[in-house]
């Protein structure tokens, strides 16, 4: 029985791949995003410009037959030299006043990655991933490693204070103020009540009770991604942050590490999320949902699937865009908006909210 099974399970992969590689030509297609959170209505111009930015950056390398690594590494350096978001210049800072980046690169056709984490003098984290991805035997660097890694293979080192603003230490000392009088994080959520009878994640603030009306324009949770199908037929994934507000020095969510906050394998679908890292990694939820894909879900439903999944199961909040090798995609969040673009041959449209 259970070799029937097998075969029965190998022969499915086998026409899933066939399938996935046929097609000889794919139609380009980009999608990015530039965090799920709370955004103020104040800030909705400065996301949607710098989405559209990003998108014009990467489809341009689509459009004349590039790779779907260099467009999604090319999307994601715009929206880290963008201060707008959570990644390279103006993102969060660490408990102690520092900027602390995570980064992830992979490409699904030739199944290589590259991350760094906790890397604070790199202005651009995704091209040092770009450069693990491609020069290096092994995946993921960390710190000094990963600095001196880049400066080794040409970037340069800055020091961290080129990095932060004072918009954020202005944003620092407000959380750790919130922080310090017990009131929660709404950064993800939004001022929803946390429902009782739900399984919480115990590490994740975005859960925690409302007390009062915290206003979460103060907060910003922008980390930056972007999935790629290119007209060879390969996909590619990159995210890039600076992580939680006010975390703690050392710490890395999801964002750079693999099958969580992002993931690509042209046998099934590439992936970027946003939201609160902790609960994500947990369900590494990235895998979750390009698994779903190869098991024949179209990747709009895995994406609302996993969302729900994030929520039920840990209470979680965030976002994900999801892209098929052929083309069909899903985008889907729980937070209060998120900055979302894709552009195809028919043109680039960007959003707020799904
Ligand atoms: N996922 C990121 C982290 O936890 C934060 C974000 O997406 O905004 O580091």
């Amino acid at each position: 029985m259970a070799a029937i099974a097998s075969r029965r399970h190998l022969a499915a992969s086998m026409l899933y791949h066939n399938q996935v590689n046929a097609s000889s030509s794919h139609t380009p297609t980009l999608l990015v995003h530039g965090g799920a959170w709370a955004i103020p209505s104040s800030d909705s111009a400065a996301h949607e410009t710098g989405v559209r930015n990003a998108l014009e950056a990467g489809f341009a390398i689509l459009s004349r037959g590039g790779s779907a690594l260099d467009a999604v590494q090319a999307s994601v350096t715009i929206l880290e030299d963008d201060p707008t978001f959570d990644a390279g210049r103006g993102s969060f800072l660490t408990s102690d006043g520092r900027v602390q980046l995570d980064a992830l690169l992979m490409d699904g056709g030739r199944m290589k990655a590259g991350g760094v984490a906790c890397v604070e003098r790199l202005r651009n984290p995704i091209q040092a991933a770009r450069l693990v991805l491609e020069e290096s035997p092994h995946v993921y660097f960390v710190g000094a490693g990963a600095e001196q890694f880049a400066l080794a293979h040409g970037m340069s080192l800055i020091e961290n204070s080129e990095l932060v603003l004072d918009r954020e230490r202005q944003r620092l000392l407000e959380a750790q103020a919130r922080h310090a009088s017990g009131l929660a994080d709404e950064t993800f959520s939004g001022n929803e009540v946390a429902n009782v009878t739900r399984f919480h994640d115990d590490k994740g603030p975005e859960t925690a009770f409302t007390l009062d009306n915290h206003n979460s324009a103060l907060d910003s949770h922008d980390t930056v991604g972007a999935v790629a199908l290119d007209s060879s037929g390969n996909l590619a994934a990159a995210t890039s942050t600076g992580g939680t507000l006010n975390k703690t020095p050392g710490r890395v969510g999801d964002s750079s590490l693999i099958g969580c906050g992002c993931y690509a394998d042209n046998l099934s679908a590439a992936v970027s999320l946003t939201g609160w890292g902790e609960p994500i990694m947990k369900l590494v939820l990235g895998k979750w949902a390009t698994d779903r894909v190869a098991a024949g879900t179209h990747p709009e439903l895995a994406a609302r699937e996993a969302i729900e999944y994030l929520y039920n199961r840990l209470g979680g909040h965030g976002g994900i865009i999801l892209l098929g090798p052929d083309g069909r995609f899903g985008l889907a969040h729980n937070t209060p908006a998120m900055a979302w673009g894709i552009a195809t041959p028919s043109g680039l449209h960007t959003g707020l909210n799904i």
